[in-house]
């Protein structure tokens, strides 16, 4: 922990005990499944169970709900895939993405499949979803996940992201990369060293080069991290991005906490609500 902290503090200075405050434990947060339910249904049921619940005012299919994990996962809404239990910053970059219907969308790094089936939702459907996963253990919960939410449209493959053929093209696609997950840490408890930031940066470039082969001229990369750290974050996009691909403005959801960060893109500050993220919005 305090080789991450006196990382964070060299970075960011003053805001750092901001960040290190923003280390703790978070309420569920789950992601309404539209293409099974709707949000009034969901809330008729909780209403009904006494289960309590806020609304969030930049994701009207996003609530926070004031109750154990253990009790929303024994609903039968719950599993029926009704909805998904998801932190509210990873809800940002399958929304930044903004998938429409007819789209070819890759989810390079798709498990457990938060973002893939959010994307999947977001289009009604009708988006031509691949996604990506290297890990077999992790593509099973991919392909599972996808079933309970009936995202049965997904082509799923278990491959290195990396590898892909370059012959291969999309519209759209969202790297959500592997991470030191520096923005979601809850405890003290957790594993930073400086040769595993390396370690995940390498990969994250070589995934982020891939991406951009991949891309259609005019098509649209997401590019995301739960890291606060600059190295994986727009220093990366510095180094890697050619002359060609322009950062797109994004304009941040009212209410969210954020960190300094590159021109156009977004870095979350953990705080009680939010894990730390990073969301950069790429045109080719
Ligand atoms: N987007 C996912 C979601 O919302 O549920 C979370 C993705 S997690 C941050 C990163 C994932 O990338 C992990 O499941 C990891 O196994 C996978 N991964 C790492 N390297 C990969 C590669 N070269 N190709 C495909 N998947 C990879």
């Amino acid at each position: 922990m305090e080789e991450l902290l006196e990382h964070i503090r060299r970075t960011y200075g003053g805001l750092a005990d901001r960040i290190q405050a923003g280390f703790v434990e978070r309420p569920v947060t789950l992601r309404i499944n539209t293409l099974k339910t709707s949000v009034d249904e969901v809330l008729f049921a909780f209403a009904r169970e006494g289960i309590a619940y806020e609304r969030v005012p930049w994701f009207s299919d996003a609530l926070i709900v004031h109750c154990p994990q253990e009790i929303i996962e024994n609903t039968p809404l719950y599993q029926e895939g009704h909805f998904y239990l998801q932190s509210l910053s990873s809800m940002l970059p399958p929304l930044v993405l903004s998938p429409s219907p007819g789209e070819s969308i890759l989810d390079m790094t798709a498990a457990p499949g938060g973002k893939t089936t959010e994307l999947y939702c977001l289009s009604g459907g009708k988006a031509q979803i691949t996604a990506c996963e290297r890990d077999k253990y992790r593509f099973e919960r991919l392909k599972f996940n996808l079933g309970r939410q009936g995202a049965t449209r997904v082509y799923a493959m278990c491959r290195d992201a990396a590898m892909l053929d370059d012959f291969l093209k999309f519209d759209k696609i969202l790297l959500d990369a592997p991470c030191t997950g520096s923005g979601t840490v809850t405890s003290t408890d957790i594993r930073f060293t400086e040769v595993f930031l390396a370690k995940c940066v390498h990969m994250q470039e070589k995934l982020l080069k891939k991406a951009l082969k991949l891309l259609k001229k005019g098509g649209t990369l997401v590019y995301s991290t739960c890291s606060v750290l600059k190295e994986e974050n727009e220093l990366l996009l510095e180094r890697t991005l050619p002359r060609e691909a322009h950062i797109e403005q994004i304009v941040p959801p009212e209410g969210i906490p954020l960190l300094p960060s590159r021109e156009g893109t977004l870095t979350v500050c953990p705080d009680k609500l939010y894990e730390g993220f990073f969301v950069a919005r790429i045109r080719l």
